[in-house]
Formats: C-alpha cells, structure tokens, sequence
C-alpha cells in the first residue's frame, strides 16, 4: 500500500463483533481473563492479548500499527505527549554512566531534557559542534547509547545528514535516535536512511488539527543489539523486572519498542488516553493531502515575502540559494516543511508590530496545526535570553516564525500583507 492509503487502513478492516466502520473507543482499563491460565499466557507472554491500559489498548494498537506502516518500522508505541516518546527512547538503552550525542540545534524542550535534566540521572547529553557526521563522531566514546537529531530542526529548519549520522554511529555499535515531527512520513522516512528509532511529537502535523497532545516511537527493527550484548544487555540480557524475558528473543525485531512498552511504560506510566488515539486516527487519515497543501502554501507564503518590501529576509529551505538547500533537497526532494522564518524591515520594534497586526494567522507557540500560526521568539519564547544568547541560537529581534496552515493560500497572503504593511517604525 502507499502512505496516502496506510493512512487510512492499516491495523483495522472493521470490528467483528460490532461491525462498526469507524475505530471503536475502548474505553477501558482492564481487559477480561478468561480463566486463570488464560490470566497466565497472557502475563507470560505466551498469547497475544490486551491486559490494563497503561500498558496497551486497542484503539491505540490501530493508531500504532498505522504509524509503525507510515513510517516502514515493525511496529511502534504511542505514549502521551512527544516528549515522552524521546524520554522513553533514550531511558530505555541509557543508564548512569553512559551519554547521548546529539546535535546542536533541538526543539527546547528536547534540549532542556538532554543538557539538564538526565545528567541530574547521570545520563549525559553531549552536543556536537555543528550538523556535520564528523563533529559527531568526535563525541561518541564507548559510553555512547545513541545518536540523537531531528530530521528537520524544530525552529530553525535544518535538515539532519541523516545517512552520514547513522553511518558514524553504526560504525561506533550505538543506534541513530530520529525526531521525524516536523517532516512526518509523508516527506521523509529515517529509517530508509539508516535511522534505528523513529519518533514523533503526535501533537502537530500527524494528529494535525491542535487539539491532541500525543507521541510515538517507532522501533526500525534494524539495529543489531545482540551484536553488543554487554551494552545492550536490557535487551540480550534476562529482564529481572519481566520474569527472566529476553527482549532479543522473545521479539526479535521489535524488542527495542517491546521493552519500551513493558518497561518504560508498564512501571512509569505515560500512556495515551484512548480518546485521544482516536482524535490523533482521525488526523493521520488525512496526513498526505494536509502535507500536501501545507508543502504548497509554504512555498506561495515564501515567494510572497521574499518579494515584498517590507521584508528583510526569509528563511526557506526551499530557495535553491539558501544555506539549508542542499541538505532538504537531498532528503525531502521538491517539498519543504511549512515552518518558515522570515525578519520584518525595522528590527525588534516593527517585528513585534506586524505580529500584533495579524488577523488570520493566530499567534501561539505551537506548529503543524490546521490553522496558520504564528510566533515573535525575542518578545515570547526566547524573551529572557540576552540578545547575544538570542543570536546564538538563530534567534533575531525582527524574527517571525510562521506554521502556514491549510488555508485558501490569498487569504493567508493578504493577511501577511496588511500585517506587514502595519509594520512600519
Ligand atoms: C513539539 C515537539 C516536541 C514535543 O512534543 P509534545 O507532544 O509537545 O510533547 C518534540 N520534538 C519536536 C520537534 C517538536 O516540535
């Protein structure tokens, strides 16, 4: 099947009891036994089968399997927010002792957790100097458990070497880590590059329509763990915490996401609701064609302002002149993401005018809604950074940064145009 169709089908063909077209609510916690040994198997992980909620539920299974398709792993978790995906990923293969590499340029939050909040653990997360593959390997050392990036930076768009970063890192026995959230697998697929372990904030273009806080990893099924079983040893090892399983044996493939599920999420509990892995359904079914005229929209929005006159600059990665170009054309061919940043004529004072001044485009700190969005970092996100700390990490006064959403694109462009021409100091 092609994406537009997984989207749509996979991990469901209607209930058989019900008959019931649309992915059911199961609404539950727990699920029956049938009998004592029936109890049994399924803790023993001899039958397949659904146990308590917070360590899986129907309808999310649909919304996993459906990910795990769109994205070519072997199958996938969903847990309650993005962050959590990425928390999990990393406290599944690290321990006291080791550190992540990663690199530079990640969405705060992303940041925060690697540069503040695992050292606090003894996770250490170290940040390679620039995007290149060789400033990456530079930190990998044998207490390496993974190399981590996004394929396309949240906010600055940049596009991750993604081959280059998985072939240092398979080079040194540690998996590339992918935070596909702003590409999503209509663009870009990781794991066709190399990529271990996929990850998604749910919450902005999968689920689409910014209602839904949700997150997946998705295990590429790929990545040799017994190869290292003394690094991996959660993996190749007995599960003391789980009766003695092993991972590598008992999943094969899968055992990186399965130990995901039973461990990470079984004991810490950041599961999916299931109402919201229905909402989150109903976003993936229309993902492709949403893509699709954000991809487009993005493109008219760019144009428009690099032509006007009251714009400074736009940063696109779209424009064959542009420092991003070469990278996202490699990997994301002929259509950019729709995050866009651009600098109004005038500085921090005009900046904030032609913010204040939009009508249509909502402002807000999120992305990958429906709607167009739109946030001024100096006066918002990054108000309490120095202006040398703001320059350090792409922030300017004037900067605007922009979500295009799904729109009439002359609505959109006219809203930017008397915005723009309020900007005026
Ligand atoms: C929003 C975002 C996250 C965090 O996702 P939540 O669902 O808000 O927890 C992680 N990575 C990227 C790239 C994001 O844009």
């Amino acid at each position: 099947m092609k994406p537009e169709t997984m989207a749509i089908h996979v991990g469901y063909d209607g209930d058989p009891t019900t008959k019931a077209v649309a992915v059911p609510i199961y609404q539950t916690i727990a699920f029956q036994f049938d009998s004592a040994d029936h109890g049994a198997a399924l803790f023993n992980l001899e039958v397949e089968g659904n146990i308590y909620t917070r360590i899986g539920n129907p309808t999310n299974t649909i919304l996993e399997k459906r990910v795990a398709a769109l994205e070519g792993g072997v199958d996938a978790l969903s847990v309650s927010s993005g962050m959590a995906s990425i928390h999990y990923s990393i406290i599944n293969i690290a321990e006291v002792g080791t550190n992540i590499v990663s690199l530079p340029q990640l969405y705060g939050a992303t940041y925060t957790l690697l540069a503040s909040v695992l050292p606090r653990q003894g996770i250490q997360g170290r940040f390679a100097a620039s995007d290149s593959p060789e400033d990456v390997e530079k930190l990998i050392d044998e207490n390496t458990r993974a190399v981590f990036c996004e394929s396309v930076g949240n906010p600055a768009g940049n596009v991750a070497d993604i081959e280059g970063l998985a072939r240092v890192a398979h080079k040194h026995g540690v998996p590339l880590i992918v935070d596909n959230t702003v590409a999503t697998p209509i663009l870009l697929r990781p794991i066709e590059y190399g990529a271990d372990v996929v990850l998604h904030s749910m919450t902005k273009f999968m689920g689409g329509h910014g209602t839904t806080l949700g997150g997946m990893i998705v295990d590429g099924g790929h990545f040799p763990w017994i190869k290292y079983p003394d690094r991996y040893y959660m993996l190749t090892k007995p599960e003391p915490s789980y009766h003695g399983v092993v991972y590598t044996e008992h999943y094969g493939a899968a055992a990186f996401v399965a130990r995901c599920r039973t461990v990470c999420q079984r004991n810490t509990g950041s599961t999916l609701a299931p109402l919201n892995g229905f909402l989150l359904l109903q976003g993936v079914e229309t993902l492709a064609l949403r893509m699709e005229r954000h991809v487009e929209n993005a493109r008219k929005v760019a144009e428009f302002l690099r032509a006007h006159p009251r714009v400074e600059w736009v940063n696109y990665a779209g424009f064959p002149d542009s420092p991003l170009y070469p990278m996202a054309h490699r990997y994301l061919g002929d259509r950019f993401c729709s995050l866009l940043t651009f600098g109004v004529k005038g500085g921090f004072e005009a900046g904030r005018k032609c913010f204040d001044a939009f009508r249509l485009f909502q402002r807000m700190v999120n992305m990958g809604d429906a709607k167009s969005l739109t946030c001024h970092p100096a006066s918002t996100t990054h108000r309490q950074l120095s202006p040398e700390e703001q320059a350090k990490v792409g922030v300017t006064p004037e900067m605007i940064r922009l979500s295009v959403g799904i729109e009439h694109i002359d609505d959109i462009l006219a809203d930017l145009d008397q915005a723009l021409n309020k900007a005026i100091v």
